[in-house]
């Protein structure tokens, strides 16, 4: 229910209007993004690579309605890009089709992606497309598939949400082509006639989806076949995390076919605790548009309000 209700509001534009104002809500947004500039987001992505972390970034933004923004985001993003280069940063980039103009055109989406992906292969960087809502999941796995074909595998993934019915199909299918995957639980508000509504089946599909991704043969022919496909265990999850383990221990999983994955801000100890025994990625999100961001992560864990509750009190 709250869970519900808080995702209405990451959708609108009065809530965004009002707690965007609140110097508390600045205050607690600031747990789980790295800063509003790029530059504070290198200096975390510096501090988390010291600790042995890898990093993705994000640049905070979605649902861009003008093509002229949605170009300021691709420029954006390539610039990110020189900067890991440059900085010889252990980083790869998530992005938003919706903040590279999908819903304006999928013609320009796909152009600013092309210019985003032309420098991140130049520089060996890897881009992960980010999954939305499912208004967007078969436009991304289509841009996906594109984008993957004319660039690399190894240079662009994109995302599987454990919660959807549909996701086991897909998977069976993104693991016979060798795909990079990132499988989360989903953190958007969907009806139940496409998504699990109790958290006990979405948990079991989590499960189930990592073993099917985990024993996958290897695909392909190239030199590179026994690294793919590939899985990125995005959660928090102490139970997903150990079925992954068992899996990856009983299996015998290359450490060439996954990594873990977190957000910045959330069980920071766990993240490097598991960087000791296997790849960990922390997604660090950062920019001025933290609006619905910050809200999906109040609605995955309601606890999380209490501790935006009492910042209003504090100095
Ligand atoms: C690297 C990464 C990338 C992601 N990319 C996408 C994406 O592209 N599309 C998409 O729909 N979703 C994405 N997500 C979000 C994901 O779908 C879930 O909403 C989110 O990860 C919470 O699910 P969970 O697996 O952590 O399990 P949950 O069952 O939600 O949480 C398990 C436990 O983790 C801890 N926890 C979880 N969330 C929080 C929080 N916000 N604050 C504090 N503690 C918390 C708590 O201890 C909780 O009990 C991503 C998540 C990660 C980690």
């Amino acid at each position: 229910m709250i869970r519900r209700f808080l995702l209405y509001l990451s959708q609108a534009a009065w809530a965004r209007s009002v707690t965007t104002r609140l110097a508390a809500a600045r205050r607690v947004a600031r747990r789980f993004v790295a800063g509003e500039t790029l530059d504070e987001a290198l200096e975390v992505t510096r501090k988390l690579n010291a600790k042995g972390l890898l990093v993705t970034l994000d640049y905070l933004g979605e649902s861009v309605t003008s093509a002229e923004d949605a170009r300021g985001v691709m420029e954006a993003y390539r610039w990110i890009l020189e900067r890991i280069a440059s900085e010889k940063a252990q980083a790869s980039v998530s992005l938003k089709l919706t903040h590279l103009g999908l819903d304006i055109s999928e013609e320009l989406c796909q152009t600013n992606l092309r210019h985003i992906l032309s420098i991140a292969k130049e520089r060996s960087i890897g881009v992960t497309i980010d999954m939305e809502s499912t208004q967007y999941t078969d436009t991304t796995l289509r841009i996906y598939r594109t984008m993957r074909d004319e660039y690399g595998f190894d240079n662009v993934g994109t995302v599987i949400q454990a919660y959807l019915y549909r996701s086991e199909n897909d998977m069976r299918d993104l693991a016979a082509e060798g795909a990079h995957i990132r499988l989360c639980k989903g953190a958007y508000l969907e009806p139940p006639t496409v998504a699990f509504p109790l958290k006990a089946d979405v948990d079991a599909n989590y499960v189930k989806l990592t073993r099917q991704y985990l024993s996958a043969p290897p695909a392909g022919t190239s030199s590179l076949a026994d690294e793919r496909p590939y899985l990125c265990i995005a959660t928090h999850d102490e139970k997903m995390i150990q079925a992954a383990e068992n899996i990856i221990k009983e299996s015998k999983v290359s450490p060439a076919r996954y990594e873990f994955q977190m957000l910045y801000g959330i069980r920071g100890a766990r993240q490097e605790e598991l960087a000791k025994q296997h790849k960990m990625r922390v997604y660090v999100p950062f920019g001025t548009a933290w609006y619905p961001y910050f809200m999906r992560r109040l609605a995955e864990r309601p606890a999380n309000l209490w501790f935006f509750a009492r910042s209003f009190f504090a100095r």
